[in-house]
C-alpha cells in the first residue's frame, strides 16, 4: 500500500535519462540499447570484451599476459565509454547514490562465473579526505549492495589507505603502479577473518588495474587464499 502510494508520487525512473519506467532502479529501452554491457567472451582475469566465441576455456587479454596480476578472475559489468562512462561519472561525483542498486545488479550477472560461497566481499578504500569531499565511496556502495545481492559477507572497511596518493587521472599505468605502491593495507582488526579466504574485491572503474593490485596483494600479505574482482565499468582499449 504505502509502495504503490510512493509510486503514484515518485514514478520509477530511467536512472540514465529520468524517462518513466516500469519498474524502480531500471534503465528504459533506449538508454538500455545504448550503454555498452559486457557480454560474450571475456578476459577472464578483467573482464574486458576479447574476439572470438566462448570454448569454455579461460582466455587473457594482453595487458593481463603482459602483467600478471595479483588477483585470479575478474568481470566488469560495462565498457566504460559514452553513455555507460557518463552514468559512472555521476555516480562518482553526481551524489547519484541510488545507482549503487541496479549497477551491482549488472555486476552480479557479469561476474557469476568468478562469485562463489564464502567469499568476502570489500571494496579499494577511498583517502579520508576524498571520502569527506565526497561523502560517500562509491565502491563501498557498490560493494554492500553486491554482497547483499550475493548473500556473501560484506566488510566495507577490510582495507585502508595508509597514505594520501596523488590523483591518477593523466597517469600511464607504469606512473599509476609507482604512485600507490604500498598505499593500501589490511586493517588490522579484519585479519583473522581474512585468512585461506577468497575476497572479491570491488571498484567502479578498472582503468590500468594498479589500485586493485595493491588492494589485492594487501589481501594475499594478509593471507587471503585468492583475490577475485568485480568492477562496474572497465576502461578497454579502442579496438
Ligand atoms: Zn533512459
Ligand atoms: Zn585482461
Amino acid at each position: 500500500m504505502f509502495q504503490s502510494a510512493l509510486r503514484l508520487i515518485y514514478p520509477p525512473r530511467c536512472v540514465s535519462c529520468g524517462e518513466m519506467v516500469e519498474r524502480d532502479f531500471a534503465l528504459c529501452m533506449t538508454c538500455w540499447g545504448q550503454m555498452d554491457f559486457i557480454a560474450g567472451l571475456v578476459c577472464d582475469c578483467c573482464g574486458t570484451p576479447l574476439p572470438g566465441e566462448d570454448g569454455g576455456t579461460p582466455e587473457y587479454c594482453d595487458d593481463c599476459l603482459a602483467r600478471p596480476r595479483p588477483w585470479s578472475r575478474g568481470r566488469a559489468a560495462l565498457l566504460y565509454r559514452d553513455k555507460a562512462r557518463k552514468l559512472v561519472l555521476s555516480f562518482k561525483h553526481g551524489d547519484r547514490t541510488e545507482l549503487a542498486r541496479p549497477a551491482a545488479e549488472w555486476m552480479l550477472r557479469a561476474g557469476r562465473a568468478i562469485l562463489t560461497p564464502g567469499m568476502v566481499v570489500a571494496p579499494v578504500p577511498l583517502h579520508r579526505w576524498r571520502l569527506l569531499r565526497r561523502r560517500y565511496n562509491q565502491a563501498a556502495l557498490l560493494s554492500q549492495a553486491l554482497a547483499e545481492g550475493a548473500s556473501l559477507a560484506h566488510i566495507p572497511d577490510l582495507l585502508i589507505r595508509r597514505r594520501k596518493t596523488r590523483v591518477q587521472d593523466g597517469m600511464g599505468a607504469e606512473q599509476r603502479f609507482a604512485n600507490l605502491a604500498g598505499a593500501i593495507a589490511v586493517h588490522p582488526r579484519h585479519r583473522e577473518r581474512l585468512r585461506d579466504r577468497t575476497v572479491l574485491l570491488v571498484d567502479d572503474v578498472m582503468t590500468s588495474g594498479a589500485t586493485l593490485s595493491v588492494a589485492a596483494e594487501a589481501c594475499l600479505a594478509a593471507g587471503a587464499k585468492e583475490v577475485r574482482i568485480l568492477v562496474l565499468a572497465r576502461v578497454a582499449k579502442a579496438s
